[in-house]
Order: structure tokens, then sequence, then C-alpha cells
């Protein structure tokens, strides 16, 4: 069977580290701020945004919850991040996707200012990245990174598959991977929805990313003997719970066990280091345009 990956201590040991960075900035007067702006149809956006101010709270972030109606117009939505752009006080500016259909997204993110673009989705911060010289990794898969660096599993020379190539998870994820830097130097393949045979791709993985958004989608079948296994997928399916459904991965857990080194469960893999790598991209914002120095984790 394969170990489990256990997200939550990874990301507390990460909280611990930063907490020391925090007391260091509020030492030098420079608290940490992170705005964040919720105007999003989806219902799980404010669950999100909660649970990221909570995490700020409790490692002495400010944060400044910015709640904007659905209805309002874009224009409203781009003059509050000119404000906060404008407004030096705050470091890291983080907008809920998605944001409703008559707001152009790409625009949100090309409004905010790269230094304070925590989210790592600004075309300046993605460039840097790609170039080899990354200011915010995008929180996803800069938190896979840091999961792999604290398990011992090591990507160089090794076969990483990625499954989804979106802006968010997929993209950044394979650019990290196929980077010459710690983290980095693996043989990488991009699967999408268009990949034909992907179970081929997939069973040639040394390191396995799932992110495609679809419940179960990797089973036992499609992993490789000792893989690596990295379930990015938070899916809703119906389930006779008391809330009427339940949470499941990219990867049908208990078969994809059996192949497996080492695999992340969902709740308690990805999630967790996500949202440790979002106070971890506020606190380096703070130092950059503060000048204090903090050693990151
Ligand atoms: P998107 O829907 O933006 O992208 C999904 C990607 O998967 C696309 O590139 C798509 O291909 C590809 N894909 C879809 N179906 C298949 C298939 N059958 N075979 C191969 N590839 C497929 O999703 P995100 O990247 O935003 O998120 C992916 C999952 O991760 C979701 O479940 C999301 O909730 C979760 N997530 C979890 C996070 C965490 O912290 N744990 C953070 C962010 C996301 P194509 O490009 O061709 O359409």
């Amino acid at each position: 069977m394969a170990e489990r990956i256990d997200g939550n201590a990874v990301a507390e040991d990460i909280r611990a580290d930063l907490r020391s960075c925090v007391e260091t900035l509020t030492a030098a007067n420079e608290t940490p701020t992170l705005a964040t702006v919720l105007m999003s149809p989806d219902p799980a956006s404010e669950t999100y945004v909660a649970m990221k101010q909570n995490d700020c709270e409790e490692l002495g972030i400010d944060a400044l919850d910015i709640e904007l109606p659905l209805d309002a117009p874009a224009a409203e939505l781009f003059e509050t991040i000119d404000e906060l752009n404008a407004d030096e006080s705050v470091n890291a500016i983080l907008v809920q996707s998605p944001v409703p259909d008559h707001v152009d997204y790409r625009e949100v993110i090309e409004r905010i200012d790269p230094v304070k673009d925590v989210d790592g989705f600004h075309p300046e911060n993605i460039g840097k990245l790609v170039a080899g010289y990354p200011v915010y990794k995008p929180c996803t898969p800069h938190g896979i990174q840091k999961l792999l660096e604290a398990t011992d599993i090591e990507t160089a020379g090794k076969e990483a598959v990625v499954v989804g190539r979106s802006r968010i998870v997929g993209k950044p994820m394979a650019n990290l991977f196929i980077q010459k830097a710690t983290g980095g130097n693996a043989t990488t393949t991009v699967c999408h929805s268009r990949t034909e045979n992907l179970a081929e791709k997939t069973r040639e993985a040394d390191i396995l990313v799932a992110a495609a958004g679809v419940p179960e989608l990797i089973d036992g079948s499609m992993v490789g003997e000792g893989a690596t296994v990295i379930d990015v997928g938070i899916n809703r399916v119906d389930a006779d719970t008391d809330k009427g459904y339940k949470l499941v991965g990219d990867v049908e857990f208990a078969s994809a066990s059996e192949k497996a080194g080492a695999i992340t469960p969902v709740p308690g893999g990805v999630g967790p280091m996500t949202r440790a790598m979002l106070l971890y991209n506020t606190i380096k914002a703070t130092s950059l345009q503060t000048g204090v120095d903090v050693t990151l984790p």
C-alpha cells in the first residue's frame, strides 16, 4: 500500500516557519496585509475566502475583506483593484475566481499590480516563472513542489506527467517541473482533454499530478508501480450526507493506492498546501515592498 502524504502536517510545518517571518515583519512595523475581493457566483468561493482570511489571522497577517455585489458593474471591481494597488498599507491582493460572466477575468488579473499579485497569475509573473526567475509561484503548484520536497521525493531526472493544462494549476506545474532548479529537472508530459491514450501516458509517470477536475478520472490501472500520485482535484459529487454531497479527487484513491508508492488524499493533501503558499506569497510580497528581509521556508 502507498504511503499517504499528509498535506496538513507539511502545511503546518510551513506555517510555523512563516509565523516567525510575520514576527520579523511586525517587529519592523510592517505587518503583512492581504486584501481579498469576493465577487463570485460560485457558492464555494465564500468558504474559500473565509478560510484564507482565517489562515491570515492565525498567523498575524492582517486580512482586508472586500465584498462586491454580484451585479455590480465591472468598473466597480476595477476601481476597487486600483484603490488597493495605490494603498501602501496593502501588500497583497487576491480576487477570488470565478467572477461573474459580465466581468472579464483576464482584465481583472492584468489590473492587479504584479508586485501585489500573490496568486502569481499576472502575465508579468507568469513570464518570469517561464523564464526561470519566478517571483510569485502560483500557490497550488508551489505547494505541490513543497510537498514533494518535504516527502523526499526527487523530481530531477524523473518522468513527471501532469493531467490538466489550466492557467492556475497544470501549466505552471509543468513549468516548475521543467525548471533547471530545485523541485524541477523532471522530464515532463502535459495531458489534457484531447490527449489520446491517457492511461498509456499516466502509467509512464514517476510523479503523476492529476488536475483535470473530473471525479476519479485516474484509477489504479492508470498508475505505474511505485509512482507518486498527487491529486489536485476537489470535486463535489452527490452523496447521502448531511450536505447532500461529498468531496472526491481526480484519483480513485483505493485502487490507485494499491499501485502507487505515495499518494495524497482528498481532502488533506494539496488543499492545505495551496493555502499555506498564499501566506508564503503574502509574506514575500511584504518583504519585497518594504525591504525587510525574512527567511522564507
Ligand atoms: P480547469 O477546468 O481549469 O482545467 C482542467 C484541465 O483538465 C483542462 O486542461 C482540461 O483539458 C483537462 N481535462 C479535463 N478533462 C480531462 C480528461 N478527461 N482527460 C484529460 N484531461 C482533462 O481546472 P483547474 O485546473 O482549475 O482545477 C482542476 C481541479 O483541481 C478541480 O477539481 C479544482 O477544483 C481543483 N483545484 C484544487 C486546488 C487545491 O488547492 N487542491 C486548487 C485549484 C484547483 P482542456 O484544456 O483540453 O479543456
